[in-house]
């Protein structure tokens, strides 16, 4: 399905790289909400976050103020001008923040994950135009996160946008959720007039990662920024590690280097061509080994071998590794690439050997 879409033509924000909106995690209380609002209005920040309803992973933590902290926001509004956003995940939400004047919507990692959930927003918001911001669900599925946006758009609404905030793995290493930047490229790709988001807060976790994160995701086109920013983060209700308080935000932003996206120069097409040779050899070679690997298949076949000789795929993978590093790549991406190479020759050869 295509999208129908139009800009997210947000009042008083200018369009231009990148759009920010910031504020706490969570709204806590009216006082909590209005410092940290005034102070990001202080530092130019035009868009509010707070999240009203959490969804939390276990029962017990703060799972929110709920409609209570709807009122506050609206302060926001009034008494600094700034547009107001929160997460909705249920009818009943969509409802409340319609009532309360909530400027724009997002749909969180975990609802976005769930098609009954997301189909009821969209139901809720038919016949509204407000812009909504769809987080990716927390698995690594583009077609889910399309899916969701097709189901919003599908309801009439056209001022969407996305946010990536990374994805969720077992093994938690340098970042909360893995950032997995191919798969919003693919998305860039596949719905190229859709602004995209970056959340840095909720992909690397901690504070330091904000600036490098908003960096990457400058460097790779993004069109803005959600970023967690809190009056006092140590002191947060949720998600304290990854906030930081509206002067060091200010400070991040000002240190980004924003640059074109689109260029045109003679001497990037120039190169553009080099690269271009560069992947017709490597299809080219690569046929010419599937070839080779298919007339192994048949030796194979007619000595009645397994396809699969493990001592010779090991041995593959650590000499390819080994000689890519000495070629200045990382060792594992050689690895993977040969991988799949791998994983073609094998099918080929099943062919073969089926026939
Ligand atoms: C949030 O933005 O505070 C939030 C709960 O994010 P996510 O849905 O990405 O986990
Ligand atoms: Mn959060």
């Amino acid at each position: 399905m295509e999208l129908d879409l139009k800009p997210l033509a947000l009042t008083g924000v200018e369009s231009k790289r990148p759009v920010i909106i910031a504020g706490p995690c969570s709204a806590e209380t009216e006082e909590q909400v209005m410092t940290s609002a005034t102070q990001l209005a202080g530092k130019g920040i035009k868009i509010f976050r707070a999240g009203i309803w959490k969804p939390r992973t276990k029962p017990g933590g703060f799972e929110g103020v709920g409609v209570d902290g709807l009122p506050w926001l609206k302060r926001v509004k009034e008494e600094t001008g700034m547009l107001v956003s929160t997460e909705v995940a249920t009818a009943k939400h969509v409802y409340e923040c319609l009532k309360a004047g909530i400027d724009i919507l997002w749909v969180g990692a975990r609802t976005t994950a769930n098609p009954f959930a997301v189909q009821e927003i969209a139901d809720a918001l038919k016949g509204v135009d407000i812009p909504v911001l769809v987080k990716n669900p927390v698995n690594p599925d583009l077609e889910l996160w399309i899916g969701a946006l097709e189901r919003i758009n599908g309801a009439g609404l056209k001022r969407l946008g996305a946010i990536h905030r990374g994805f969720s793995s077992y093994d938690k290493k340098i970042y909360r959720n893995l950032p997995q930047w191919h798969i919003p490229i693919e998305l860039r790709r596949r719905i190229p007039n859709l602004p995209i988001f970056c959340d840095p807060s909720h992909i690397g976790g901690k504070r330091e990662l904000i600036a490098p994160l908003c960096q990457q995701a400058m460097d790779l086109g993004f069109d803005g920024i959600l970023v967690e920013s809190h009056c006092n983060p140590d002191a947060a209700w949720s998600d304290a590690s990854q906030q930081v308080t509206p002067d060091v935000l200010s400070y991040i932003l000002n240190l980004l280097v924003i640059r074109k996206d689109a260029q045109s120069t003679e001497n990037l097409n120039e190169l553009r061509n080099q690269i271009d040779e560069c992947d017709n050899n490597i299809i080219e070679i690569l046929s010419k080994r599937m070839r080779i690997c298919r007339e192994i298949g048949t030796f194979k076949k007619e000595h009645d071998m397994t396809i699969l000789q493990t001592v010779r795929y090991n041995e593959i993978l650590d000499k390819r590794g080994a000689q890519g590093a000495l070629c200045g790549m990382d060792s594992d991406f050689i690895k993977h690439v040969f991988e799949a190479i791998h994983e073609e020759s094998v099918r080929q050869q099943m062919e073969i050997i089926n026939k």
